[in-house]
């Protein structure tokens, strides 16, 4: 069933004998709004997407019962999600050597993976090589926003002039003050619920109408308040009030359908690419969309050394086209854009497009994650039902270390992202003991009185932290793929201490009852956040690109994605993504019009 009744808008014919104004490689968060800023400025843009267009309400069909299903939403026989040991026991490719015709990673074990399988790639088709890490792929139109989190979170200078304030690694080449403007842009166009809390670390939005706070969430705002620690509602991508200006996009129904499979929203009031960024694009008459088109080279006109257009494999076909544009806009998500200028090698270029530095697949960073609590509040035992999973997210609990002061064992911060109270499947029936009616009247008292914390930390970028180009191991379509060097260090393992002291004291100051502690820390990359393989930069020798995302030595070259991202912070990034995306085609838009281009 689609919620949406207005048409959606039919893409141009590719004419790859035409010189685009730019093209556009990706479209997740990052492509999605390169194609919208490009075309309001009125560039002629076609946008390269390797996955299909799905229909995405039809996969997500968030109406549908558990029991409507023939498995209750789980994967058929033969497919397979992989698990956490076998991320930390087993090396890459993982799909090697197991016995499922179908490999998808940890993220299609959760609730209802039969519903996210078609946007999550499959391992065997794409593997990759190195140390232990658990990447996550989605590859159709809007990549992984049609099932990401919606945690939209603003960084601030304790992480744009993050060396400043400890020594550690490099400040970016921008400041609050530069993004907040785009920031605000991004809050308007696409919708953001929240609740202002003053804080100079996490900066506050335009918020539309903020979620509630489940009654045991409330007792711990309450409680962490005496320790001047922060609290505060989801701050989701979400259209809570609606969006006048977007017919593809309604708001927020608060089901919370959002929470119960993968993720995903057919309302579209959580910000996905297609329907907030590539429909209004397509709308301009302005955007040319080609799907099932892999983009594996990055062409370089040899007189010149500036990029002419893109290589690209059909992937349905396996026929190789070329895409001629006068500007390249590499939005392929921070791994794959990395690969794909790695892939680039020239006379002129030897170690890779734009890689004279030497930084590309470098300074790889992300969230370090595993350390969580489940605390149960006693005086919520035996209460009446309350409706509390009716929404996209529960709340997020803001960084409180070296901020004012500095801890001793470690440096930059974490927050947690938790949940507490009813929900459509209450947890506690799968550990609670007994049988008949004593035990559905038990699972019933305590079902609303649990509340979750799980942390996430920054990880240092650090040069050695690296991927670069497999020599031998190639994916389906005979693209070499990426080989990890990628581990957590020193600062990452005693942060990761910190967090489950700090949780529990947290829950012992405001009151509740710790049921679990976990210490252990998740593989890398289970925070599902890569940044930072072509950081950006003042210095040419040091970085990748400039602070409009624009390579240093060629100058037709941007690349918008987080791989630009010159530290991770311990916010989620996908709203700086975008506000960044926004500045630099802004900034490209204005240069082209000069003939600066
Ligand atoms: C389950 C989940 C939960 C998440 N929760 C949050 C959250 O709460 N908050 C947050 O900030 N972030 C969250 N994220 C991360 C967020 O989704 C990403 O930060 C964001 O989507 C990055 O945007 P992107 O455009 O760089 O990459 P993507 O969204 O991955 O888009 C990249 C696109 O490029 C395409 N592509 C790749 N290679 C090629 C190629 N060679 N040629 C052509 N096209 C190519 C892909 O198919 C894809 O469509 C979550 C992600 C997941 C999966
Ligand atoms: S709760 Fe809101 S964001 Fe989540 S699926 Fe429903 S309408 Fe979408």
């Amino acid at each position: 069933m689609s919620f949406i009744t207005v048409r959606i808008p039919e893409p141009q014919t590719v004419n790859l004998n035409r010189v685009y104004d730019a093209v556009v490689v990706g479209s997740g968060a990052a492509g999605g709004m390169a194609a919208y800023v490009l075309t309001s400025h009125g560039l002629k843009v076609l946008l390269l997407e390797a996955g299909k267009k799905l229909d995405i309400d039809k996969e997500l069909k968030s109406t549908e019962w558990p029991y409507e299903h023939p498995r209750r939403g789980e994967m058929a026989p033969g497919y397979h999600a992989l698990s956490l040991n076998e991320y930390t026991i087993r090396q890459p490719p993982y799909a090697q050597g197991t016995k499922y015709q179908h490999v998808y990673s940890y993220v299609q074990g959760w609730s209802g993976p039969d519903y996210s399988k078609n946007i999550v790639v499959d391992e065997r088709d794409h593997p990759y090589t190195g140390t232990n890490y658990a990447w996550v792929r989605a590859r159709c139109l809007g990549g992984k926003t049609n099932i990401w989190g919606r945690l939209a979170l603003r960084l601030s200078d304790y992480d744009f002039k993050a060396k400043t304030h400890d020594g550690y690694g490099e400040d970016w080449p921008i400041s609050y003050q530069d993004l907040a403007p785009y920031y605000d842009k991004v809050d308007l166009y696409l919708g953001i619920s929240g609740v202002k809390e003053n804080l100079p670390h996490l900066p506050d939005g335009l918020f539309q109408r903020p979620l509630r706070l489940s009654p045991a969430e409330m007792k711990l705002r309450r409680g962490i308040a005496k320790m001047d620690r922060v609290l505060t509602p989801y701050r989701a991508g979400v259209t809570t009030d609606g969006l006048k200006h977007n017919k593809y996009r309604l708001r927020c129904f608060g089901r919370g359908a959002c929470d119960r499979r993968a993720g995903g929203c057919d309302i579209h009031a959580a910000f996905d690419s297609p329907t907030g960024l590539i429909y209004p694009a397509l709308d301009t008459g302005h955007l040319t969309l080609r799907t099932n088109a892999t983009a594996h080279e990055v062409l370089v006109d040899p007189k010149t050394g500036q990029a002419r257009g893109v290589a690209f494999i059909d992937t349905e076909t396996g026929r190789s086209y070329e895409a001629k544009a006068k500007v390249v806009v590499l939005a392929a998500s921070t791994l794959e854009s990395a690969r794909l200028m790695l892939l680039s090698k020239s006379n002129l270029y030897p170690t890779g497009i734009g890689n004279s530095s030497g930084h590309v697949g470098h300074n790889f960073c992300e969230h370090v994650m595993g350390p969580s609590i489940t605390g149960l509040v006693k005086e919520l035992v035996g209460k009446p039902r309350t409706l509390d999973d009716g929404r996209p997210g529960s709340f997020y609990l803001a960084r409180f270390r070296n901020l004012a002061t500095r801890h001793p064992d470690f440096i930059r911060g974490y927050g947690f992202e938790g949940s507490g109270g009813m929900g459509m499947f209450p947890g506690n029936a799968l550990s609670t003991p007994g049988f008949g009616s004593n035990y559905k009247q038990a699972v019933r008292d305590y079902a609303g009185a649990f509340i979750h914390l799980g942390a996430f930390g920054e990880v240092l970028p650090r040069y050695e932290n690296y991927v670069e180009i497999d020599p031998t191991v190639k994916d389906r379509w005979g693209i070499p793929v990426l080989r990890f060097h990628y581990k957590f260090g020193d600062n990452e393992k005693k942060m990761a201490a910190d967090m489950a002291e700090t949780a529990q004291e947290m829950f012992e100051t405001a009151g509740i009852e710790i049921v679990s502690v976990s210490r252990r820390i998740l593989t890398e990359g289970w925070s599902i956040h890569e940044l930072g393989t072509a950081r950006m930069g003042t210095e040419a020798k040091t970085s990748v690109l400039n602070q409009y995302q624009q390579s240093h030595e060629v100058k037709n070259l941007f690349v918008v994605d987080g791989s630009s991202h010159v530290s991770a912070s311990c916010q989620n990034p996908t709203w700086t993504i975008m506000a960044l995306c926004w500045r630099s085609c802004d900034y490209l838009a204005d240069q082209f019009k000069k003939g600066n281009l």
